[in-house]
């Protein structure tokens, strides 16, 4: 059973995108500028914002947080957007979800100039993906990518089940998988809180990634030993052995399922430092697109 490290490959990629953000200054004097706006005090959103923004400093990136009121309104959110998108200092924007119930997401992330759009979620983004010619690809769906192949499997030909089908991952991700391209070309079924006979399809899966947002959700009965667990989920558990009074588990229940599984990933240690890792790859690839244009 292989344990796969997301620590590990998330430092290596920032690694490698410290290097180009080195030769960006390099050539064209600039270094890449990340703007994340926050609305409201969400804890986990804030402490998610704030990890963003260290990370990217410690890559040479500027970072820029814009915090609004939980009661902003939509207006006032897409008038940052476009203050924001014209100003060419900025590379990449970022609005961090989840956003307060009386806002429409869908209306926020299309104000969002395509070319800055490091998240992915512009429709002319989600589009181009579904059309098998990706440009912004959420950073999740690439950090899932990046840890399977970089961990020696491939997709090519394989089953892939997808458990979850947000803009954010499930469908990017089934959308990745399944174009024709390197690091595609694999079989997807994408599962949600409709499909029938879920245990049987996970246990289906060559590659099965979890992100569904229920804790522990996913147990051995759905895997076998030859199944590649890809654990997206963060939920908090209360834990009374915990300083916090919480912990964080994953969708997969990690312990039922370990000694069945060939590979998994933990969490946290899995895909959230990966998600971190390729939002700042997306950074530099908007910056690189602002020089060349
Ligand atoms: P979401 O919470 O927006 O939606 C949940 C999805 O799960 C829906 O599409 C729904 O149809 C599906 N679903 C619900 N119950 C189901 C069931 N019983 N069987 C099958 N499908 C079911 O999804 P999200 O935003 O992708 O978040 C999912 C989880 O992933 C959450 O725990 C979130 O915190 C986590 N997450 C982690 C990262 C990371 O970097 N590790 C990034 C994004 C989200």
């Amino acid at each position: 059973m292989n344990i796969i490290n997301g620590i590990l490959i998330s430092e290596k990629i920032k690694q490698e995108v410290f290097i180009q953000v080195l030769e960006l200054k390099k050539t064209y004097g600039i270094s890449p500028s990340l703007s994340v706006i926050l609305v409201g005090d969400d804890p986990a959103s804030s402490i998610y914002v704030r990890t963003k923004e260290r990370e990217a400093n410690k890559l040479g990136m500027h970072s820029k947080l814009i915090k609004l009121y939980s009661d902003a309104t939509e207006e006032e959110i897409i008038n940052q957007v476009h203050m924001l998108n014209a100003d060419s200092s900025v590379h990449g924007i970022l609005i961090q979800l989840p956003l307060p119930a009386h806002i429409n997401e869908q209306h926020i992330t299309e104000a969002i100039n395509p070319l800055k759009d490091v998240d992915g979620l512009n429709p002319f983004n989600m589009g181009l993906l579904a059309s098998g010619n990706p440009r912004f690809v959420p950073a999740t769906p690439l950090g899932i990518q990046q840890m399977i192949l970089r961990s020696g499997y491939d997709f090519k030909g394989k089953h892939v089940v997808v458990l979850g089908r947000s803009n954010i991952v499930g469908r990017p991700i089934s959308n990745l998988l399944s174009n024709k391209s390197d690091g595609g070309n694999a079989t997807v079924t994408l599962c949600h809180s409709y499909t029938n006979n879920i245990d049987e399809i996970c246990k289906s899966a060559d590659i099965l990634i979890a992100a569904i947002g229920i804790p522990n959700y996913v147990k051995s009965h759905m895997i076998t030993n030859r199944t590649i667990a890809i654990d997206v989920g963060i939920n908090r558990v209360d834990d009374i052995n915990a300083k916090k009074g919480y912990k964080l588990v994953g969708d997969i229940d990690y312990n039922n399922v370990f000694n069945k599984v060939a590979a998994i990933t933990p969490v946290p240690g899995g895909v959230g430092p990966m998600t971190i890792a390729m939002l700042l790859e997306n950074t530099l690839k908007a910056t690189l697109l602002h020089v060349e244009n």
